[in-house]
């Protein structure tokens, strides 16, 4: 049988083995949600087991302070009300993102404004984010997108230039360095999801740092999490003085969240190590765009997305994905199906039910071609799952099903 002919046309599948899967929890998660239950008390501010899964977080992030919360996108929200930004105040951000990035800013009643993306790394251009400033603009909500580091240098410098915030989504994005530094450590704040989806799991959860290392802020940042109580100082007090939701952690989720961070390191490591293989495996193909981090940044692969270079393949997007599942390796055209500015709620202006508020506010509008390479990434690229227990051959594998697909479909 001729090796080359794709199995989607009659030929053998490049994988013949399953993928690797494994068990995400064990003993040592158990261990600590019975601790959790034995102290009579599953109240992040009475237990231990939030403080000890921030104690830890902070030491291996190098940070001074951090709030635990119920998800990612409280994280953000956190960040968002903590850093002052409010009614009007427009918010620069990646059109490519979960809607968890977006959530927050129009609770706080403040407007999304997209800049366009990078076309390879899929994280925003500095240049765009500059052309977007306005004299409502309060704050730049970097997106690290699928463990890839943004531009943190140039969007730090237009940041300082022009006055604004630098919150950092790194739902994402665990343990990936620009330049040496780990992000969510290079704005003002850096928020993290714990959701059952992401490297590290605690049903659902999140974790702001406070990158000032002020304690002031912290204990701000704290109470926007906690509907405004005031716990830090000795007594509590019932702060009532202006809106703060409740975002808190329980210590069943700080229990597993312990037990998790001990394996984020391997975790993050393996997918980097798995994801840059891809890449290599798959450079220099005429037609394919790998998955590209910046010089000297590491990624940890959340998931790997290459680009189909169209006009050097002979087959459409789809026809790609098709081929690619039929050799066995499941792959996503995209990541989500419009950017964001292209669905409902923006396209009708309509953040609450049967209201308009706070887009009546402003005249920023969000018209198709608003961020055109942002729109392209979504229609040429290929998404792969990346997981810590797949095996060297399962990576191999998905380099020789992108490589034959390719092989199959080149123009000439
Ligand atoms: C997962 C995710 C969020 C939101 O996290 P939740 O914990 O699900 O609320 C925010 N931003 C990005 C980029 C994400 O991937």
């Amino acid at each position: 049988m001729d090796e080359r002919r794709l199995a989607i046309h009659g030929g053998p599948k490049v994988k013949t083995t399953p993928f690797g899967t494994g068990k995400r929890f064990g003993e040592e998660e158990a261990r600590e949600l019975l601790e959790a239950l034995e102290q009579n008390t599953l109240f992040y501010h009475h237990g231990k087991k939030v403080k000890q899964f921030l104690q830890d977080f902070n030491e291996l992030y190098g940070v001074d302070y951090s709030v635990a919360v119920s998800s990612g996108t409280a994280a953000i929200h956190v960040a968002l009300g903590a850093a002052g930004v409010t009614v009007g105040d427009e918010v620069i951000t990646s059109p490519i993102t979960d809607q968890g990035t977006l959530i927050g800013i129009l609770y706080q009643n403040a407007i999304p404004v997209f800049a366009d993306l990078h076309p390879h790394t899929y994280n925003m251009d500095p240049a765009s984010i500059e052309s977007r400033i306005t004299p409502r603009t309060k704050a730049i909500l970097v997106v690290h997108l699928a463990g890839n580091p943004s531009d943190m240098d140039a969007i730090m410098a237009i940041a300082r230039k022009h006055d604004l915030k630098v919150i950092e989504d790194c739902a994402q994005s665990y343990l990936c360095r620009y330049k040496g530094r780990l992000v969510g450590t290079i704005g003002d704040y850096g928020c993290f999801s714990t959701n059952d989806f992401k490297h590290i799991s605690t049903g659902d959860g999140g974790i702001v740092t406070v990158n000032s290392g002020d304690e002031e802020e912290y204990r701000l940042v704290h109470a926007f999490a906690d509907k405004n109580y005031q716990r830090l100082q000795g007594q509590v007090r019932r702060d009532l003085s202006y809106l703060a939701p409740n975002y808190r952690m329980t210590e069943l989720q700080g229990a597993v969240g312990v037990a998790q961070l001990k394996k984020l390191r391997r975790i993050c490591e393996t997918r980097r190590r798995y994801g840059d293989r891809i890449t290599e495996g798959i450079s220099g193909l005429r037609g394919i765009q790998p998955h590209q981090v910046y010089e000297g940044g590491t990624c940890s692969y959340w998931f790997y997305m290459f680009r189909l270079d169209l006009d050097a393949l002979t087959c459409s997007r789809a026809e790609f994905s098709e081929a690619l599942a039929a050799e066995g390796i499941p792959n996503q055209p995209g990541y989500i199906p419009e950017v964001v500015y292209l669905q409902p709620l923006f396209q009708k202006r309509q953040a609450y039910l049967n209201s308009h508020f706070p887009f009546d506010l402003s005249d920023v509008t969000y018209p198709r071609g608003l961020c055109p390479t942002a729109e392209q990434i979504l229609q040429t690229a290929v998404r792969i799952r990346v997981s810590e227990f797949f095996d060297e051959q399962d990576i191999e594998d998905i380099i020789q099903g992108i490589r034959k697909v390719t092989a199959h479909y080149q123009k000439p």
